[in-house]
């Protein structure tokens, strides 16, 4: 199957691979660890497990990178923005204290891998800064220096920073890192797939999860598939039974531009506190150094047009790095939990071998490596001082209020549409444009091409049917809920969903 949707990073690995597993072998295999999603995250767990002695399946529902991983803008930092300050105010100094040190040990895993494979994945050291363009920010950026004094983390205060919009101070933190995801990620398939314990399928969706006594059959596309113990790698967790993620997760999307620009580029990776947010670097590799440049934020599906987003970045570009010309661009979305700590560990506290890691927040690089560490290590039953923090099983109502109630108008809205008369003016559909009509008392999405070629889908997500809306920006049908999406047939591009949409059949 082909997927539409490209980066900068895709155009990039020059060490693309082809796997070539026959799902049809897939059909009532048993493995000791199945782990669903191949995306950093499942690769770096099955990366930690494979010299275990466990027999390890991977299995991914469309190919390797084309989830989230493979748009991200891949700074490897334990710098979050300003958030150390809010994690010792809104939780304690010893909440604060694990989540860096999972961070600090993630970081450390990466450097690793690279160095010890001889990954070629264009990694470099970086200082990464969080700036301020107005005062307010700037207080912010100060009350951030002295959690690090608190937390012991080696930060300094600059107003020398080499951007060209106005940075009026920042905080750094140095020997973070950045590198081609991409590379990254194929180099790891190509250690799984070279190990005897690993097997990895691509366009292998799982349906459903069901666990027994000792053990958990997942349905997938190509049969049922038993394993002692499974790892929900699917970025969004994907099956609604246990553990309520659909009611504690939301998605956010950014804006991502690749840009040859005519001056010198900058050291060091940048991004600014308040909204509009603007995220820099530079990229280097032999062929070419570009920047990175990333923005436009907003929660999945609340976006009329998203081309809009795409203009702000690229306006931002043009005024800042002028006769900039830009390479690629492309855009994702990230999941984000009320209380902005990832969920790592058990799936749901009532099941001992279904494990879970999600809710990255735009921040997965480190992340996903230090979930790596903590599920081998909950796997293994082997201890560690820096988990707990991340129990997905955590109650946090004050910390979780605000974040939740903004999510709850665009949830309420995705659902009323639902049961909302359709105006009579969506009745003309023009060449490239999606829209919702009324055809014969029901509601229908339909998308026109050049060609006027209609496809014409449910419009209602086959997730937990909220109603989707038409991305014109990339053709895609986005649900506002929890961020599923798929092409203009219906196919899923990205989860949760896990069966595409019906199609309708309609006259021109
Ligand atoms: C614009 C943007 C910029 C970012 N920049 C940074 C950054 O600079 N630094 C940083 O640290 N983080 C960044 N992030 C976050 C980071 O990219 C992500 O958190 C991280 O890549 C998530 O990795 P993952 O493996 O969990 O998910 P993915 O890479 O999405 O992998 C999940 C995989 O699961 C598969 N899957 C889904 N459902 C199923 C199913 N039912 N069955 C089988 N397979 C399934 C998907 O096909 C996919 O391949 C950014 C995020 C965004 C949106």
């Amino acid at each position: 199957m082909e997927y539409p949707r490209c980066s900068y990073w895709h155009e990039s690995a020059d060490n693309k691979i082809e796997v070539n597993k026959n799902k049809e072998d897939l059909k009532e295999k048993k493995f000791d660890v199945l782990i669903i999603g191949a995306g950093l995250t499942g690769l770096t767990t099955a990366y930690l497990l494979k010299d275990i002695g466990y027999k390890i399946g991977i299995i991914d529902g469309t190919t390797i990178g084309y989830g989230v991983s493979g748009y991200t803008t891949a700074k490897i930092t334990v710098q979050h923005d300003v958030f150390y300050d809010y994690l010792i105010n809104s939780f304690s100094l010893e909440e604060a204290k694990q989540y860096l040190k999972a961070n600090e040990e993630g970081l450390k895993l990466i450097r690793k891998i690279i160095d010890e494979n001889n990954i070629q994945c264009d990694f470099q050291e970086q200082t990464s800064y969080v700036y301020a363009v107005g005062d307010t920010e700037l207080k912010q950026i100060k009350e951030e220096l002295e959690a690090y004094k608190k937390l012991g983390i080696d930060g300094f205060y600059t107003e020398e920073l080499p951007l060209p919009n106005n940075a009026l101070g920042a905080i750094g933190v140095k020997n973070q890192g950045q590198f081609n995801p991409l590379k990254y990620l194929y180099s790891l398939y190509n250690i799984l797939s070279n190990s005897d314990s690993c097997e990895i399928y691509e366009n292998v969706r799982a349906l459903n999860i069901e666990p027994h006594n000792g053990h958990i059959d997942v349905s997938t596309e190509a049969g049922t598939i038993h394993a002692d113990k499974v790892v929900v790698a699917s970025h969004y967790p994907f099956d609604d039974s246990f553990g309520l993620y659909f009611l504690r997760l939301y998605q956010d999307k950014s804006y991502v531009i690749a840009a040859r620009t005519t001056e010198e580029p900058f050291e060091g990776m940048y991004i600014n506190i308040k909204d509009p947010v603007y995220s820099m670097r530079y990229q280097y590799s032999e062929k070419e150094n570009l920047l990175i440049l990333a923005g436009g934020n907003h929660r999945s599906g609340e976006k009329e047009n998203e081309e809009d987003c795409y203009k702000e970045l690229e306006d931002f570009l043009n005024t800042n790095f002028k006769g900039a010309e830009i390479v690629s661009k492309w855009s994702t979305q990230d999941c984000m939990t009320y209380d902005k700590i990832p969920y790592i560990g058990l799936y749901s506290k009532s099941l001992d071998n279904l494990y879970v890691a999600t809710g990255f927040k735009k921040w997965g690089m480190t992340h996903s490596a230090a979930a790596a560490i903590i599920l081998r290590n909950k796997i293994l039953n082997m201890d560690d001082d820096f988990s707990e923090v991340f129990n997905p099983s955590r109650i946090t109502p004050t910390q979780s209020a605000k974040e939740f109630f903004s999510s709850a108008k665009s949830i309420v809205t995705g659902f009323l549409k639902r049961i909302a008369p359709v105006p009579e003016e969506l009745l003309v559909v023009d060449a490239g444009e999606g829209k919702i009509i009324n055809y014969k008392g029901r509601k229908v999405g339909v998308y026109k091409n050049e060609n006027n070629d209609y496809f014409c889908i449910n419009p209602v997500c086959a997730h937990l049917k909220c109603s989707l809306s038409f991305n014109e920006a990339e053709k895609t049908w986005d649900c506002p809920c929890h961020g599923s999406r798929y092409d203009i047939r219906g196919n899923i591009l990205e989860g949760p969903a896990v069966k595409p949409l019906d199609k309708i059949s309609i006259k021109k």
